[in-house]
């Protein structure tokens, strides 16, 4: 690492204390910028790094509402409007007990990189909220979206800030929100993604980011001239990104083995097949029941809870080919990578956020494994959410398999730029620079076309 960048990583540490995710998605990045800035010194001069860290605008607010039984609650609501170099701040928002700005910044600093690779007109952002929708009544999740949506709408449009879903936000969520902001504006304009088929939404987006990263670990396998068929996996988490993942491994000839929530985990010997995967999504888009339930039904398979007391998570300690983490970020630590290594897994396509600890990927690096980070492989739900801002554009609604194709289309885009920058940059094979290295490219020219603002 050059000096510039442990100055760079320095600073950030001391200014921002407390934002351990967010050092770390820096940290990533700049690393691999380091070979960038070496061949161009005009990004170093124009401060382009020291400038793309900082979020060109953060809101912070008060989310007062009050519950079904008269409760009077407050929660905090954020949004991280980061970098607007390429188009529109786009970005999700999570809903989770776990969110503070740390996170929300580490979030919305990826985002740029991923949806400049996406090749769409999009900058990037990320917002959301401390509040736990889990176990929530429909009334209390409505009347918490209202009271969010009544501050947020003053800073998001179609042309300005366009946010989507991530945890804890989906279809249901971006109803209500989408019902807020239409009230208080007067307009029904395309200022949210995710929206429902028949309010301007987009076939495939449900599907976008699961499918996406699916097509991803396809590409990868393609460089070794294989497929996914016959090869056996583990997907993490039990939601949008995870049910969708392994639809697309079945339709692919691919077995899924495991899913799991924040509780523990199921080991399916026998694979996932579509029955047990509609029993999942009843399971967790309708009744909102826990991962745990699955093996009450399906006598073949485990459950094995978290134990806190763990130095690793023994999900990941399963002979398989191919890895989807799809819960949430730093979910594999260097131990979980290890045993991943072990136990013959050779592709990781990562539909969640930046799910590995640095040290957990310096060791899929090693070992030169097919290793797809967060911000390619999982860029087809962003991806999906430009296409639905298009739509809403022309208002005119394009075929399942028209939005499928532009899709794989985009994944296949990614891979190869991956894939061409790391050889421009003389790290082939290497996707963790490939992905920093495209992304980061044209939103710094960008930057620079338009001066310092
Ligand atoms: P989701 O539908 O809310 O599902 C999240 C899943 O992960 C749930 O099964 C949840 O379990 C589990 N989970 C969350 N936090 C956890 C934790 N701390 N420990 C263990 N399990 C945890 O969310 P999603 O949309 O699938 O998002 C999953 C990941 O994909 C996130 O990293 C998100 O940023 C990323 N992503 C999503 C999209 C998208 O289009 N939705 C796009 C790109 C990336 P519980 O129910 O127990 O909480």
């Amino acid at each position: 690492m050059s000096e510039y960048v442990k100055d760079l990583i320095a600073d950030v540490k001391a200014k921002h204390p407390a934002q351990p995710e967010f050092h770390q998605a820096v940290q990533e990045v700049a690393e691999s910028l380091d070979l960038v800035l070496e061949r161009h010194p005009e990004y170093r001069s124009a401060k382009i790094l020291e400038r793309i860290i900082e979020p060109e605008r953060v809101l912070i607010f008060r989310v007062p509402w009050v519950d079904d039984q008269g409760e009077v609650n407050i929660n905090i609501g954020y949004r991280i409007e980061m970098n607007s170099a390429i188009g529109p701040y786009k970005g999700g928002l999570r809903f989770h007990p776990s969110v503070n700005l740390g996170i929300l910044k580490f979030l919305a600093f990826e985002q740029v990189f991923k949806n400049s690779l996406t090749s769409l007109p999009m900058g990037g952002g990320k917002g959301g909220s401390d509040f736990d929708p889990k176990g929530k009544s429909d009334l209390k999740i409505m009347r918490f979206c209202q009271a969010f949506m009544s501050e947020l709408f003053r800073h998001i449009g179609p042309n300005t800030d366009v946010p989507a879903g991530d945890i804890g936000v989906g279809g249901r969520e971006i109803g209500y929100l989408f019902g807020q902001y239409k009230k208080l504006r007067n307009e029904f304009t395309g200022v949210l993604t995710g929206k429902g088929l028949n309010w301007g939404g987009s076939l495939i987006r449900p599907e976008a980011t699961g499918y996406g990263a699916v097509y991803f670990a396809a590409e990868m396998l393609g460089t070794r001239n294989q497929t996914l068929e016959g090869k056996t996996c583990l997907v993490s988490g039990s939601g949008n990104v995870a049910q969708y993942t392994i639809e697309k491994i079945l339709e692919l000839g691919g077995k899924a083995v495991t899913l799991s929530d924040s509780n523990g985990y199921i080991y399916d010997e026998a694979g996932i097949d579509k029955e047990k995967l509609n029993f999942i999504m009843e399971l967790k888009n309708v009744r909102r029941g826990r991962i745990k339930e699955y093996v009450d039904k399906y006598k073949s398979a485990t459950y094995f809870a978290i134990d806190p007391n763990l130095d690793h998570n023994p999900m990941w300690d399963h002979k398989a080919d191919c890895a989807f983490p799809s819960a949430t970020q730093n979910e594999i630590n260097w131990i979980d990578a290890q045993n991943l290594v072990k136990n013959g897994v050779y592709v990781v396509s990562e539909g969640a956020n930046m799910p590995t600890t640095i040290e957990g990927v310096n060791i899929f690096l090693d070992k030169k494994i097919l290793y797809g980070p967060g911000k390619a492989a999982n860029a087809g739900g962003v991806s999906v959410s430009g296409l639905e801002m298009s739509q809403n554009s022309q208002r005119l609604p394009w075929t399942r398999e028209e939005v499928d194709a532009r899709l794989q289309l985009i994944m296949k885009n990614i891979h190869a730029t991956c894939v061409e920058m790391a050889d421009r940059f003389g790290t082939p094979g290497n996707y963790v620079n490939g992905a920093n290295i495209g992304g980061f490219l044209k939103v710094a020219d960008a930057m620079i076309d338009q001066g310092v603002v």
